[in-house]
């Protein structure tokens, strides 16, 4: 990086770890608008919920999708004004970004990614985690994103939803998946737990 400005927007082309397994390739679609992503300006977020990560490779995927930062921002707002403070607190209080842009900006996507961002723990063999990235185009932007968030401090997120909000992401996810029967049935078990 020849640029030395603290929040100097780091990008690269999308790491394939990012690409969608299911298609072998880089997201095409906003999984809910259908929006075309690589040819659209609009940013947008690629989620998949994996088994088993060392910073590089996965064991297993669970599910996976991109959405665009419009649909995003909607999903968002389905959550409860309670339940939305109650996150935002929760990542003020255990995440300092700048501090970890910082530690991170020059360091490859392994560091990036091998240890939870809340827990700064790695994930075992067995265990599950989910792993965010924002992209552009066909870049991935560095700054807050990437990061990976284990199954445990998911768990602890999930805590802080209202049982309304909890509703409310279940029927989105209903709405949302209209593809193949499996996908939904792995959706409604998995996730997305906490939509970002
Ligand atoms: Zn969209």
């Amino acid at each position: 990086m020849s640029d030395n400005s603290t929040n100097h927007l780091r990008t690269t082309n999308i790491h394939p770890l990012f690409w969608s397994d299911a298609e072998a390739a880089p997201f095409e679609n906003c999984i809910n608008c259908k929006m075309n992503l690589p040819e659209s300006n609009t940013p947008y977020l690629i989620e998949k919920a994996v088994r088993g990560f060392d910073g590089e490779k996965v064991t297993a995927t669970i599910f996976e999708y991109a959405v665009c930062v419009n649909c995003a921002q909607e999903m968002n707002l389905k959550l409860s004004k309670g339940s939305r403070e109650r996150i935002e607190s929760f990542f003020k209080e255990r995440v300092n970004f700048q501090q970890r842009f910082n530690q991170l900006r020059d360091q490859d996507d392994e560091e990036w990614l091998r240890r939870c961002l809340v827990h700064h723990e790695e994930v075992n063999e067995e265990g599950e985690c989910q792993l965010y990235a924002l992209c552009q185009g066909d870049q991935m932007l560095y700054q807050e994103f990437p990061y990976m968030i284990r199954t445990e401090a998911l768990d602890e997120m999930m805590d802080l939803l209202s049982a309304e909000t909890l509703r409310q992401l279940d029927d989105f996810k209903d709405d949302l998946i209209d593809g193949p029967s499996e996908f939904k049935e792995l959706l409604k078990k998995g996730g997305p737990k906490v939509l970002l």
